[in-house]
């Protein structure tokens, strides 16, 4: 009996991510689950960010990088896509306490990304690379709210040499979040999609 609960509570778990998102995430991405906790170090600065042109159409398209940025020809562009769904994201290196790795942490400005946090830290102490960040994700959908905590003192980072990411290796990393579309296919969502 405890057996068969367990199962059920692992299979809605796994369809929840799924849901979410988390399992269609290249791994090296610095990814939040629903009501998780996560301990993070930044490698890179604030300013040591590298820029990436993100398309998205919510419910129809998970956010994916603009072709343009790999030298191809990228469909979502004259009038395709409401300007509201290119955005620039910011990726910055940081170590992942949790799974022992450097992760790209990949943010848009918003009220919904840790951005302006990590701006407060960095405008009062110049630096958001000496103290430890604790992420916390909450709300659901367009309402996902994912910030940072970095209340803690500065402290020596444990991790070792971490190198940052250079933006090609970036670049290769959020290539997996591709899937090649036309305009037509954005005009149905992707829950009546078999593929999605
Ligand atoms: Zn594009």
């Amino acid at each position: 009996m405890t057996e068969s609960v367990n199962f059920v509570e692992t299979i809605r778990k796994a369809l929840n991510d799924a849901a979410s998102g988390a399992l269609l995430m290249p791994e090296e991405l610095f990814f939040v689950g629903q009501d998780e906790v996560k301990r993070g170090r930044f490698v890179s600065n604030f300013e040591d960010r590298v820029a990436v042109v993100m398309h998205n159409r919510f419910q129809y398209m998970m956010p994916q990088p603009c072709l343009r940025q790999y030298d191809e020809t990228c469909p979502f562009h004259d009038g395709a896509l409401e300007p509201k769904e290119t955005k620039t994201h910011y990726a910055w290196t940081l170590w992942s306490y949790d799974d022992s790795a450097r992760r790209v942490g990949l943010w848009k400005p918003s009220q919904n990304t840790p951005i302006a946090q990590m701006l407060d830290l960095f405008e009062l102490k110049e630096t958001i690379t000496d103290r430890d960040a604790l992420f916390t994700k909450t709300g659901k959908g367009p309402k996902t709210t994912v910030r940072v905590k970095m209340w803690m003192d500065p402290e020596p980072f444990k991790g070792g040499e971490v190198a940052t990411f250079t933006e090609a290796e970036i670049l290769k990393i959020l290539k997996k979040l591709i899937k090649k579309r036309t305009v037509e296919e954005l005009r149905q969502p992707l829950e009546q999609r078999k593929e999605a």
